[in-house]
Parts: C-alpha cells; sequence; structure tokens
C-alpha cells in the first residue's frame, strides 16, 4: 500500500505563516527574526524552496503588500490634508511604511507564498518527515 501524503489545511498553513511558523508542521524556529527564514524547516524537513522560483513568489507577495500599504496610507493622508501637499502627513508616513513593511513582512510573505504553493501543489507521500504523522507502507 503506498505511503499516505500528510493532511494540509491552506487556512491553517497561512495563518501559521503569518505568526512566523512553519506552513506544515507549525514549528517557530523557522524564522528567528522578521527578516530571516531557514531553507529547510528544522523539525520536518519541508524545503522552503519547493518549487523553482519560489523566493520571487515570496518578494512578489511582499511588494503587493508594501505598495497596498503604500497606497492605502497616500490615500487617508491625501484625504485627511484635503489634498494639500504635506510633508508630516504623506511624506513621512509613506517613506516610514515604504521602508518598515517589506522589511516586517519579509519571513511572512516568504511562508505564506510556501502555504499557497502547498495548496497549488500537495505535499507528496514522504516530503515532509512528521513525528506523529501515521504512514503506512
Ligand atoms: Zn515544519
Amino acid at each position: 500500500m503506498p505511503e499516505a501524503a500528510p493532511d494540509y489545511r491552506v487556512w491553517i498553513g497561512i495563518a501559521r505563516a503569518l505568526r512566523r511558523r512553519c506552513p506544515v508542521c507549525g514549528l517557530r524556529g523557522i524564522s528567528r527574526h522578521v527578516a530571516s527564514v531557514e531553507n529547510t524547516c528544522p523539525k520536518c524537513d519541508l524545503d522552503l524552496e519547493r518549487q523553482v522560483g519560489s523566493f520571487i513568489g515570496g518578494i512578489g507577495l511582499n511588494t503587493i503588500v508594501a505598495f497596498g500599504g503604500l497606497l492605502l496610507v497616500l490615500t487617508i493622508g491625501f484625504i485627511a490634508t484635503e489634498g494639500r501637499a504635506s510633508v508630516w502627513g504623506i511624506l513621512v508616513p509613506a517613506l516610514a511604511v515604504a521602508l518598515f513593511v517589506p522589511l516586517i513582512f519579509y519571513a511572512r510573505s516568504r511562508l505564506v507564498w510556501v502555504a499557497l504553493e502547498l495548496r497549488w501543489w500537495p505535499l507528496e507521500p514522504g516530503e515532509v518527515n512528521l513525528p506523529g504523522e501515521t504512514r503506512s507502507s
């Protein structure tokens, strides 16, 4: 009998990724700080570069979130200042978002992208090593 693929739910994986945890096993140590992600999960051996270009997908997701935040800040700034150019009302908050959102969201964006990839390309049997997973052979 073939080995069963581990059970994976995409929303649980995304929720774990947003908390900088492994999308499959939930290990916290996969990201030491907001701008760092391990290449493989130390607990379940999930490869975070499962598909060619996974890194670019995470960076693209990070860029989308950063530009969305920037658009939101610019829109709120122009509404709050009634359309006038303002250094403290628009420029400084926009610069803060442009600098800090990509940095703070970096690890999360890479892990969320892996969580999404696991939905599009499910785990193969034996791809990860989960201690509690029952395996049939
Ligand atoms: Zn893991």
